[in-house]
């Protein structure tokens, strides 16, 4: 009895000891991320991402350059071996490119694949500073933020779920690429991520930045940098694609007293040296909006790909609307609208549905485009205040769609019942080289997405649809 008292006080104080060891390691325990709800398969990840991924190569200029694309690979492969094993996703496929541009930008597709622009790279003043971005990019795509994302807030869903989600990432990283040469680019409906996923991403990059031995406070600095690189010019699209979620430079570092840095890798600050060099050494990138203008790669047959009738100014002619209306549902029965008799309903990416007459709609690969008709769709809102959804909406449009310019202010409008905003943008079309209005009137969902109908038609032919447009847009019921 004595003796296994004894022993008994003897455990205690080993228990003891054991607790004043691990109270204050457990009191540094790194933030535990709750994965978010996710009702797609782990294959949709994969899936989407190689869809788009395929577009985006053909888009946008890959760098060819062996080091430099060696040396971008394997900061990223370090990272990834670095993902905690509970966020691994084995089928994922991680990869990383070099985008040759200009702009301090660079976005990762669900199921792995990425893109680091070139401006990106030389905006980085530290290797830790670049992978960084990389390291909060491969935390997206861990935590499968575009499919949960999906699953958050589309509801309604229009069309594919695959093609929506792929037109959203794509939106997200490169929506002024993808809106070359369409009258509305598909992409317009830009991913941004919600600020609870920014955070999260936030914190995890954190922790892979430790984990493969990288400084993760090089996180929090480069989004200072990238700040004060961008120069008051609107800011560059990535920090636009992954708002701050408030006290973001705090966070990190805070997340980052908790973490432990691994030693060993990442610390070959030469080697980033060497590749900045070599990248500033080339000749000067172009910007996004260049390449957009100009194409990615070098036109080929000259111009026309083949995806519209060749004919001069444009593409061909366009039967006049129909004066009987037919009604539609759309958006598993979200909307109802009427359109002319003899427009037919075009399916977009998925996040839009278009309706036009014959011979305006042109398939492309990412959707479509189209000189007359009107467009419905749904896009993710970033602010309870219709005014600030719809500018950003706005400022997402004319990303994709640089010739387009905003004809004054918003006006009050009446869509589907609701108080709704009407704005015009007009500009010259790089499709048919005409001049073109574009008329988007939006409104608020109850889930506080938001709801738009975009109206297009050349200038020559503006006043004889104005007519038209009207009553398309106050057939439009909402049945959210
Ligand atoms: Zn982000």
């Amino acid at each position: 009895m004595h003796n296994s008292n004894r022993r008994a006080h003897a455990l205690t104080a080993l228990l003891m000891a054991v607790a004043v060891f691990v109270t204050p390691l457990t009191a540094l325990a790194q933030t535990r991320i709750e994965v978010p709800k996710n009702k797609y398969k782990i294959t949709d990840d994969i899936q989407a991402g190689a869809q788009a991924s395929q577009q985006v190569e053909q888009q946008m200029p890959i760098l060819r350059d062996e080091a430099i694309s060696a040396y971008v690979e394997d900061v990223g492969r370090r990272l990834v071996a670095a993902i905690p094993s509970e966020y691994q996703h084995p089928e994922f496929r991680y990869r990383f490119r070099v985008v040759d541009a200009r702009d301090i930008n660079a976005f990762a597709l669900p199921g792995g694949p990425m893109y680091v622009n070139r401006g990106m790279i030389e905006a980085a003043r530290t290797e830790g500073e670049m992978a960084g971005v990389m390291a909060h990019e491969i935390s997206h795509v861990a935590l499968r933020h575009a499919t949960a994302q999906a699953t958050e807030t589309q509801k309604y869903q229009i069309g594919s779920v695959l093609g929506q989600i792929a037109g959203a990432v794509i939106g997200g990283g490169i929506g002024q690429v993808i809106g070359a040469g369409s009258q509305i680019g598909f992409g317009a409906g830009a991913l941004r991520y919600s600020r609870k996923y920014e955070t999260q991403s936030d914190i995890l990059g954190a922790q892979i930045m430790a984990r493969a031995g990288y400084n993760p406070r090089d996180l929090a600095n480069m989004f200072r940098t990238i700040e004060q690189q961008s120069g008051g010019r609107g800011g560059p699209e990535w920090l636009s694609s992954h708002p701050n979620p408030g006290n973001r430079y705090e966070r990190i570092n805070q997340e980052a007293a908790l973490l432990r840095v691994a030693p060993g890798a990442g610390r070959d600050t030469q080697q980033f040296a060497s590749v900045q060099s070599r990248l500033r050494g080339m000749p000067r990138a172009r910007s996004m909006e260049e390449i957009a203008r100009g194409g990615a790669q070098q036109p080929q047959g000259g111009g026309n790909d083949g995806r519209y009738p060749q004919q001069q100014g444009g593409r061909g002619q366009v039967e006049f609307p129909s004066t009987r209306y037919r009604a539609y549902t759309g958006g598993n029965n979200l909307f109802r609208i009427s359109v002319p008799e003899n427009w037919r309903e075009f399916g977009g990416d998925g996040s839009s549905v278009t309706y036009a007459p014959e011979g305006a709609y042109n398939q492309t690969q990412n959707g479509g485009d189209f000189t007359h008709g009107v467009m419905v769709g749904i896009a993710n809102a970033r602010s309870n205040d219709l005014n600030q959804a719809t500018n950003d909406y706005i400022n997402d449009l004319l990303r994709g769609n640089p010739d387009l310019r905003a004809q004054g202010r918003a006006q009050r409008a009446n869509v589907g019942g609701r108080n709704g905003l009407g704005v015009t943008l007009a500009g010259r079309s790089s499709v048919t080289g005409r001049n073109e209005y574009v008329t988007v009137y939006t409104t608020q969902l109850r889930d506080g997405n938001l709801f738009y109908a975009i109206s297009i038609a050349p200038d020559t032919d503006y006043r004889s649809y104005q007519r038209v447009f009207q009553n398309i847009i106050s057939s439009i019921q909402l049945a959210d």
